[in-house]
């Protein structure tokens, strides 16, 4: 077998069709499409509105079994899946996948365009600035901050009535409440649109949002690893007046604005969504909503291009929606409704349409099935679960493996045994994907260390778990020629019976909703609140969130709270410490144990291998 040569060199060696090109090849007209570039373009959200009659394709969700941390091949295997059926199985096909964040691609894990002859091109735009949609939502993002802070400074330095008169001032000789400002008077329940109608008492309570500081649960966020903002003091200038207060930043795709974008279904919904985000709550226990801060509008403004997915292409020409990347912990992990939906449309019903859920299927799939397909509507037709030799002999026992470190000899050389024992996490995960009703294809992820003999164990072993079929492929080292096998079983697959289900109705008390995650899809005996997350049971039950769809922040390398636990771990109860809320992407989000919410840099980042050659403008070193 020749050597694979690197991301870089593979996706650079091939010349991608001009994007309008392959904007008309789908059936885009070209009103609806925005070039960005000669590699990028936006595509407008009226295409659903022309296509509402025609049938969706087939929907095809990959996702992978309890991963090391070197991750199993989810990308590859998505857009090596696409490059099969389309290119080589002649069918319409269309990739929906994630934005990465800046911050592993200058950190620790490098980009996420897939990998080997199985990626997105080209991948320096797809791993970087894209067209701007992570932009859009640090801005965004940051406005918000900057609203809560500068108001609670107003507030704390003015009287009601000053703080009233420059709220609602003068202009052109008359007072006028703004549309927003008329949402907070009804929410108040003051039924007057002239200003100076108002009593005493009711410009107290339209004046005042009377956050109580503590409760900001609302961050600045940076798409950069920068550990040194994870606590923060803001506030420290003299002009502040000693309104100091701790605060912290998050990464980029931490913010709930990133989940909304993945959530929304249209404009008029993205607008609703931003304006029913809670930042934090008044002293009397009321929620704050961005629309109280009468800032949903602007955020609307400065959301409005990234709204519309972005089209590019896999390295054998086929297309890939690139949309949204919400981080896969304390959010849903998964790429756009907007994206998935276009998309169906597109390929029309003998097409398929595969998208990707973020870490193993305990993480990303649950979620796709219980948040994401609940907001969309949409049905899949076939769950392609990626499993591989390494990750499942370390679920038998193998030793650690470590990013940037060698792998032990266990993983290079032939061990059914720790194999074979190592089945038992593909097994759990074959069957969390069944309790959803839909037909799984396990794909065997082949690895150059890997024998033939040790793949066909895995799928053998996959067989007998109730996985629909198993098949082995190798799209990393041949491309869409190396995953026909897994195309034919999927479109198989496509065509068997499929009873969908929820793992529990929405209307359970939020406790009952995390116990049935918790012991149907991670195996523990039971759950245990601790202090602040029955408090927070409360609050949101009182403040009316309490049927929420269930967003679990846990660990993605181990089915239990314990990332060193590996296989099927048995026999605990799950700590869950916290729980937050995401009103405007719709979701509430119990913390097992604590998440990072800002990544660090490690002595030696990606970035130091990453340069730019001033005479052809390439870039190297990115991975
Ligand atoms: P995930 O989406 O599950 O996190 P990726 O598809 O991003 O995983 O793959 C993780 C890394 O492993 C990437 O650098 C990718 O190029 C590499 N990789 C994936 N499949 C193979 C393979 N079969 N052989 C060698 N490297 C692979």
């Amino acid at each position: 077998q020749k050597p694979v040569p690197s991301d870089i060199v593979i996706s650079r060696s091939c010349v991608p069709k001009p994007i309008d090109h392959l904007a008309r090849e789908v059936g885009l007209l070209s009103d609806e499409v925005e070039l960005y570039g000669k590699t990028k373009a936006k595509v407008q959200l009226n295409i659903i509105k022309r296509l509402q009659s025609q049938p969706d394709g087939k929907y095809v969700v990959v996702t992978g079994i309890t991963p090391t941390p070197l991750g199993e091949g989810k990308s590859t295997t998505t857009i090596g899946l696409v490059q099969a059926l389309g290119a080589h199985m002649k069918l319409n096909v269309f990739a929906c996948v994630r934005q990465p964040s800046q911050g592993p691609t200058f950190g620790i894990k490098g980009g996420a365009a897939g990998g080997g002859y199985s990626q997105v091109i080209p991948m320096e735009e797809f791993n970087l600035h894209l067209t701007g949609d992570i932009h859009a939502i640090t801005a965004a993002n940051n406005l918000v901050a900057a609203a809560i802070d500068a108001r609670m400074f107003h507030e704390a330095t003015q009287s009601d009535k000053a703080l009233y008169n420059r709220l609602v001032p003068l202009s052109e000789g008359q007072r006028k409440f703004s549309p927003i400002q008329i949402n907070r008077l009804k929410k108040l329940g003051i039924e007057k649109t002239d200003p100076s109608a108002l009593t005493e008492e009711e410009i107290t309570r339209f004046a005042r949002l009377d956050i109580d500081p503590s409760s900001v649960t609302w961050q600045r966020v940076l798409d950069t690893n920068d550990r040194f903002l994870r606590k923060i003091t803001i506030g420290q200038s003299p002009t502040e007046k000693g309104y100091t207060r701790e605060a912290q930043f998050d990464i980029t795709v931490a913010s709930e604005i990133m989940a909304v974008l993945a959530l929304t279904s249209s404009l008029e919904d993205m607008r609703q969504r931003l304006a029913k985000m809670v930042v934090a709550t008044s002293r009397s226990g009321e929620p704050i909503t961005t629309e109280d801060l009468g800032v949903s509008g602007a955020l609307a403004v400065l959301m409005k291009d990234a709204i519309k997915p972005n089209l590019m292409q896999t390295l054998e020409g086929n297309p890939v929606f690139v949309h949204a990347g919400p981080f896969a912990n304390i959010a849903h992990g998964n790429s756009s409704i907007l994206a998935d939906k276009i998309a169906l449309k597109l390929v029309g019903p003998d097409g398929f349409v595969v998208t990707e859920a973020g870490f193993g299927a305990d993480i990303g799939m649950e979620k796709f099935f219980n948040i994401k397909c609940r907001y969309s509507g949409l049905r899949p037709h076939v769950v392609v679960l990626v499993a591989t030799v390494r990750a499942l002999k370390m679920h038998g026992g193998g030793p650690t493996v470590t990013a940037g470190m060698p792998l032990p000899k266990e993983y290079v050389e032939e061990n059914l045994e720790l194999l074979e024992k190592g089945c038992n996490n593909m097994r759990k995960q074959i069957e969390n994907a069944k309790h959803f009703g839909v037909p799984v294809v396990v794909a065997v992820n082949a690895f150059k260390t890997d024998t033939e003999a040790e793949q066909e164990l895995v799928c053998t072993m996959a067989k007998a778990a109730g996985a629909f079929d198993a098949v082995r492929c190798s799209h990393w080292a041949e491309g869409g020629a190396g995953a026909v096998a897994l195309g034919e079983a999927v479109q198989r697959a496509s065509g068997a019976a499929s009873n969908f289900k929820f793992l529990y109705d929405l209307e359970l008390p939020i406790a009952d909703k995390i116990r049935v995650i918790a012991q149907r899809i991670y195996g523990a005996d039971d759950i245990e609140l601790l202090p602040e997350a029955q408090h927070k049971v409360a609050l949101y039950t009182k403040q009316g969130f309490g049927s929420l769809p269930i967003c679990m922040a846990k660990t993605h390398l181990s089915l239990s709270h314990e990332a060193e636990k590996k296989g099927v771990p048995t026999g605990f109860i799950l700590p869950i410490r916290d729980i937050r809320a995401s009103v405007g992407a719709g979701f509430l989000y119990p913390l097992v144990g604590t998440m990072p919410t800002i990544p660090g840099l490690p002595t030696r980042p990606c970035f130091y291998d990453i340069d730019l050659d001033p005479e052809t403008e390439q870039v190297n070193g990115l991975f």
